[in-house]
Parts: structure tokens; C-alpha cells; sequence
């Protein structure tokens, strides 16, 4: 047995060290099934501007509501469907959904917002991606420049050549391109230079432990200065406190989207989100909470 389940093994624990294995392989095999049962969904966590803490954007997080584990996390599957190919489907699924989904947010908040969504390294490098992409915004009627698309470091680094034909036919779209976990991959400040990127994401691993650590103050003092000098936005992930926060905004850290402003959330609890917040921009300003 062990013999014939060594591959599975191996793919699970090359990933992420999480679980026993023998429960991955059964989450893999009830991948497919629940693919078709419709068990994925996505949570919308809000991006928030740092300063008036309006929501300018979501970013789509998956979930597979699994009929007997529960909320299986991301961190699960994930890297099961990249292996095993299903995460083209799933990530075609989850674009178009996010745009539709986009769309009805930007129906009941009366104003335009953005939509940013993960795509994985073989999604990235999919032949077909650039019509999954097309087909998401011609199905949702949204434009383009709606749209963010998050991918890591590494993705771009595999086959950079690649990445920057694709990344022109998404600027060409007005697709923004967002650097996800910025700063924990392995690349060169270089590609800074050389894509077409719009946003970075500071990984949470440097905003945790703020105020107290300098180290980490540093380095985001850098990310800040060099994305404003390149004419870069920044959010940064992971923002659980006001202490943070306000360390993040008097640096001038624009957007930032954690626990502290908004948990991923289903969809109908963003929509009231987005109600909440359009019925508190209407309060005469004596009258908002916080000032
Ligand atoms: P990510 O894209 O870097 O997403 C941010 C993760 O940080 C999310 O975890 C989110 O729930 C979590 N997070 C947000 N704010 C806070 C906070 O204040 N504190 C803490 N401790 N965590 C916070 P999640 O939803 O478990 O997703 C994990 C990863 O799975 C994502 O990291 C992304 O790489 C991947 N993922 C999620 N959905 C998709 C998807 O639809 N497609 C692809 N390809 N990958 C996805
Ligand atoms: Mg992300
Ligand atoms: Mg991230
Ligand atoms: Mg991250």
C-alpha cells in the first residue's frame, strides 16, 4: 500500500506539511466529486483604503465546503488541485464568479470597486488562460480594469519570457497585475523593471509582529518607497490591529486588508458590508464612528 500511494505522499508533503497524508489522498480523490456537487465557494475578504477604511476591492477566497470535514482551507487543497490539473477548472470557475459576483457588489454599493483574484502558477501557464480570462469579462460585461490579478513571484521567475507575453495581453485588457506574498519568494527586484505590474502585496510575515519589530518596519519602509518611486500601490495583508494599522498609514501604506478590517466573509455578509459602508458615507461627517 505504502508502495503504491508513495506519489501522493510525496505531492502532499513537497507542499505543505498538513495532515496525514492518507487523508489528503481521500481529499483528493473527493475532489472531483465535489467539483460536480458544487462544494467549492468563494469568501470575499474586503481591501480597504487605509485612511477612510472604505472598501475599494475584494479579493476572492476559495473554500470547499466539504459535506462531512467541514470548511476545508485552501492550504488543503490548493496545492492537490495544482498538482492533480483540476485547479484550471476550478480557477475558470472562480474568475468568472468573481466578476459576476463583482458586479452585483457594484449594483448595491452605487460606486465602482475592483475584484482580485488568485491565480496559481499553472493556471498562469495554461494555454487557454488568456480565454478563460476574456471569457470571465465578456460573460460578466465588467471591465477590465476591475479586475486584479494576483500571482506570486514565482510564478513570473519559472519561464519569464512567458510571463511577460501574457502579462502584456492582460495589461492590453487593462487587467492590474498584483505581486501576491510580496518580498517571500525567490526573484530579482529586477522584473520590477521589466512586467507590467500594478500592485505589490506585503506578506503577512512582515506586518505581523509590527509595531515592536524593527526589522520588519524596515523592510516595509522599503516596499513603501520603492513602490511609490515606481508608481506602484501596496496593501498590505494581514493587518490584525490598530496599532498596525496606524504604523501602515503614517508610513503611507494606501490599502490595507486583514482581520481587522474585514474577515473573508460569503458573499450575502460583503454585500451588507458594502450597504453598511455606503450608508455610513452618507452620515454627515460629526457623525461617523471614529472622528
Ligand atoms: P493569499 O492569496 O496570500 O491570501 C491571503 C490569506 O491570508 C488568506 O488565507 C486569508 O484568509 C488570510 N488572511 C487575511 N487576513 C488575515 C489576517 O488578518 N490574519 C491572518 N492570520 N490571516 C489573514 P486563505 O483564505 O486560507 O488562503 C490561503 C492561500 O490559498 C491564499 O493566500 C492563496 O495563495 C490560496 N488561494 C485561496 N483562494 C485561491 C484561489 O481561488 N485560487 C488560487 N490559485 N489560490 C487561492
Ligand atoms: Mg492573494
Ligand atoms: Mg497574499
Ligand atoms: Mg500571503
Amino acid at each position: 500500500r505504502a508502495k503504491e500511494t508513495g506519489k501522493a505522499r510525496c505531492i502532499v508533503y513537497s507542499a505543505r506539511q498538513s495532515g496525514p497524508p492518507e487523508h489528503d489522498i481521500s481529499l483528493e480523490a473527493a475532489m472531483f466529486g465535489a467539483v460536480r456537487e458544487g462544494e467549492f465557494l468563494l469568501y470575499y475578504q474586503p481591501i480597504v483604503d487605509t485612511r477612510t477604511r472604505q472598501i475599494q476591492g475584494f479579493e476572492t477566497l476559495m473554500r470547499w465546503k466539504h459535506p462531512t470535514l467541514g470548511m476545508v482551507p485552501p492550504v488543503r487543497f490548493i496545492p492537490i488541485a495544482e498538482t492533480n490539473g483540476l485547479i484550471n477548472l476550478l480557477g475558470a470557475w472562480a474568475l468568472k464568479a468573481a466578476c459576476v459576483q463583482l458586479k452585483q457588489f457594484q449594483e448595491a454599493a452605487k460606486r465602482q470597486l475592483y475584484i482580485s483574484v488568485n491565480i496559481s502558477p499553472r493556471q498562469f501557464r495554461n494555454d487557454k488562460f488568456l480565454d478563460v480570462l476574456d471569457d470571465a469579462l465578456a460573460f460578466s460585461g465588467l471591465g477590465g480594469d476591475q479586475l486584479v490579478l494576483e500571482i506570486t513571484e514565482g510564478t513570473l521567475m519559472v519561464d519569464p519570457v512567458h510571463a511577460e507575453a501574457i502579462l502584456t495581453r492582460m495589461a492590453e485588457r487593462r487587467a492590474r497585475i498584483a505581486i501576491d506574498d510580496f518580498g517571500t519568494g525567490y526573484s530579482s527586484l529586477a522584473y520590477l523593471k521589466r512586467f507590467p505590474i500594478s500592485v505589490l502585496k506585503v506578506d503577512r510575515a512582515f506586518i505581523k509582529d509590527l509595531p515592536d519589530a524593527p526589522k520588519d518596519g524596515a523592510i516595509c519602509n522599503a516596499v513603501l518607497d520603492l513602490a511609490k518611486h515606481l508608481g506602484l500601490s501596496v496593501v498590505a495583508e494581514g493587518v490584525e490591529t490598530e496599532d498596525q494599522l496606524r504604523y501602515l498609514d503614517e508610513r503611507g501604506c494606501q490599502y490595507v486588508q486583514g482581520y481587522l478590517t474585514g474577515k473573508p466573509m460569503p458573499a450575502h455578509v460583503a454585500m451588507a458590508a458594502l450597504t453598511e459602508d455606503m450608508y455610513t458615507a452618507l452620515l454627515p461627517t460629526d457623525l461617523r464612528a471614529g472622528t
